[in-house]
């Protein structure tokens, strides 16, 4: 049976911005040395799980298609008998498109899809065409698999001696409420022996980082494993250098010498958004400004490498204050990850969607924004990647 796990190409998924914010992150990476995909900047962890799920299939494959929906691609789609797909909100159209057409031309294969948007886009899909299935978990592959399902580890058989930076999992979840975001509260700690499995699966990968996918990285209590699992992959993979979290003020303040020095931790990235503390605090952020200084001390104890989460295009957003911000910590910021504001329908605080295109993150467009204010929003945004270039020359 021919399995084909599918992915649009990132690089040209969105508006314009959108597009030359990714082409932006693959020159940062370059900079400081960190190698990823060619059409991505990560490969779908994904389809690691599903394929090692389904007992690494005989013809199963990776394709990777451009964000369109052209009559060619959606031919060629037709060879496969199962395909397997992640949706997204930016690459929802692109999969409602192809369960269309695929269903209108009488493809009698499977189309087994899971990923993160509402349940009134899931619904869309089924309708689209009977074949499509909709799987809320990845063990629900067991239900429309059942001959191949075997609960299998991750396999990265299909990306081996891609460089990469993959992505290791300890807990899910965040204890915090920021209003924007979707992530589950509460958290709960993975299993070490699933750990250990994930850290296992990277063995055919080309990396000098593992990017840990905890939400907030520090707020489970395992994260104290990442001592044993640095000796694990390093013993393994000699050019390990070591990890990479996403965390908060608050925790890094605490925790930068010990992480760095004990725990290899050598890149954080921290939810700063807007540093002003009346969005701060309608965003219900963990931090307020006059906390900055004290992260700063900490880090400069270290040799991390801080990267601030930055959004744009929130509404009266003032962006002196980013810009101030940037040039008051030039010398302890590596890059910046770049966002606009989004209201996803799940979100923890979501004041409503005015606008369907009001979902979509790879869009510059937001109901609450004049076309003047998005023009101010992709000006901003496009001197700061300019600046943060010239830094890292
Ligand atoms: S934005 Fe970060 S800190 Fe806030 S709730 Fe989401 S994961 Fe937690």
């Amino acid at each position: 049976m021919k399995i084909w796990y599918c992915q649009f190409d990132s690089s040209k998924v969105g508006g314009l911005l959108n597009q030359e914010i990714f082409r932006h992150m693959r020159r940062v990476y370059d900079q400081h040395e960190i190698s990823v995909p060619n059409h991505f900047l990560e490969i779908p962890r994904w389809i690691a799980v599903v394929d090692g799920l389904l007992g690494e299939p005989e013809n199963a494959d990776f394709r990777e298609f451009p964000n369109g929906t052209k009559l060619g691609i959606l031919a060629y789609l037709r060879k496969a008998e199962i395909l397997l797909g992640s949706v997204l909100d930016s690459n929802f159209q692109q999969w409602l498109y192809a369960s269309e057409w695929l269903g209108g031309h009488g493809w009698p294969g499977r189309i087994i899809l899971g990923g993160y948007i509402s349940d009134e886009r899931v619904a869309e899909l089924l309708t689209a065409n009977s074949s499509v299935v909709w799987c809320p978990t990845v063990d629900a592959l067991a239900h429309w698999l059942p001959d191949m399902y075997t609960g299998g580890a991750p396999s990265y058989r299909l990306f081996a001696d891609w460089d990469t930076v993959p992505r290791l999992q300890l807990s899910r979840g965040c204890k915090h409420s920021c209003s924007f975001c979707t992530i589950p509260q509460g958290v709960e700690e993975n299993e070490w022996a699933d750990v250990l499995a994930e850290v296992d699966s990277f063995k055919p990968l080309s990396f000098r980082f593992v990017y840990l996918d905890d939400k907030t990285f520090g707020q489970a209590k395992n994260w104290t494993w990442l001592a044993e699992l640095y000796m694990v992959i390093k013993e393994y993979n000699p050019a390990f250098e070591g990890f990479w979290v996403q965390t908060t003020v608050g925790m890094l303040t605490k925790w930068a010498e010990e992480w760095y020095f004990e725990y290899h931790i050598k890149i954080a990235e921290v939810g700063i958004e807007i540093p002003e503390d009346t969005f701060l605090k309608s965003f219900r952020k963990p931090y307020r400004v006059k906390a900055l200084p004290g992260m700063f001390a900490a880090l400069s104890k270290t040799g991390l490498e801080f990267v601030p989460n930055l959004i744009f295009g929130a509404e009266g957003q003032d962006y002196g204050v980013t810009a101030d911000f940037l040039s008051e910590y030039e010398d302890q910021i590596a890059w910046c990850n770049l966002f606009i504001l989004t209201t996803y329908a799940d979100s923890k605080g979501a004041p409503g969607v005015a606008d369907t295109g009001d979902l979509d993150e790879t869009a510059s467009g937001r109901s609450w924004l004049s076309m003047r204010e998005i023009d101010e929003m992709e000006r901003t945004v496009r001197s700061i990647m300019d600046w943060v270039e010239l830094k890292g020359e």
